[in-house]
């Protein structure tokens, strides 16, 4: 019953002091692949890195992330385009659009978006997209930008019924984490609505914490967490969960699980 965390930030420097020892429970927890969500030319750098560290089971994503746009560069664009060939890059990522923040800049990060989108697609590679608050913006320029092959993961999913069955339909999975553990969550009909076999498991870590360890340093192995409160919702076991999520999460970055010692 092996896990796959489709979208963690274990370069963060949360984890600098017990990487070994989050890995190690990890490992115990079934969670046999995790892809890293980078955030800038540098994250980027750095998830790779990792990647080559722990073969077959850090893999590595690259983009810059909507909220770090403000102060990039062209420069920091093409070193992106650059990076996203390396083998161990097996999605553009994290790309989208973030207006919580704050929208001083939003064409900008529209333009951004778009480059992602664009390179996802030069490069056959799934697009991890970001999304707060820009649900309109974000459909409409998809709908434009959208060619054949284009499919991803609509990460730390948070919009209601008609986006996710939209996202769908687009070829969008929807990655589903610690949000959905939170009593206040809306989630749950999302899910109901649009079924296992649209869903993939993400911590975020180091963020957003499931309960019982919520508003605490996330990690993955929490994921079963996610992966318990998911059936529990859809009423299946947890082994079906895992199961479902899992081929989806390796059909989606072309990866297979390592072989078990
Ligand atoms: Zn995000
Ligand atoms: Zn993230």
């Amino acid at each position: 019953m092996r896990l796959v965390d489709t979208h963690c930030h274990l370069y963060w420097p949360d984890f600098a002091s017990d990487l070994e020892a989050v890995l190690g429970r990890a490992e115990q927890a079934g969670v046999a692949l995790l892809v890293q969500s980078a955030t800038n030319p540098d994250t980027t750098q750095q998830a790779i890195e990792m990647a080559r560290q722990y073969p077959d089971r850090l893999w590595a994503m690259a983009a810059i992330h909507p909220s770090e746009v403000k102060t990039a560069t062209e420069a920091d664009l093409e070193r992106i385009a650059t990076l996203a060939r390396d083998p161990s890059v097996v999605a553009i990522g994290e790309s989208g659009l973030d207006y919580y923040w704050d929208r001083s800049f939003e064409a900008k990060q529209q333009a951004f978006f778009r480059e992602h989108i664009r390179l996802a697609i030069a490069l056959d590679k799934p697009l991890i997209i970001h999304n707060r608050e820009a649900h309109t913006d974000l459909l409409r320029i998809l709908r434009q930008e959208a060619r054949s092959g284009l499919r991803g993961i609509l990460h730390c999913f948070s919009g209601d019924e008609a986006f996710a069955r939209e996202a769908v339909r687009m070829g969008f999975l929807l990655g589903i984490g610690g949000v959905i553990t939170y009593r206040k969550s809306t989630l749950p009909e999302v899910v109901r609505s649009v079924g296992l076999a649209h869903l993939v498991l993400e911590t975020d870590a180091p963020f957003l914490a499931p309960v019982p360890h919520r508003g605490r340093r996330n990690e993955p192995a929490y994921l079963t967490y996610v992966r318990d409160r998911l059936a529990e919702i859809l009423g299946c076991a947890p082994e079906e969960v895992a199961q479902r999520t899992t081929e989806a999460a390796c059909r989606l970055f072309g990866l297979a699980l390592p072989e078990v010692a």
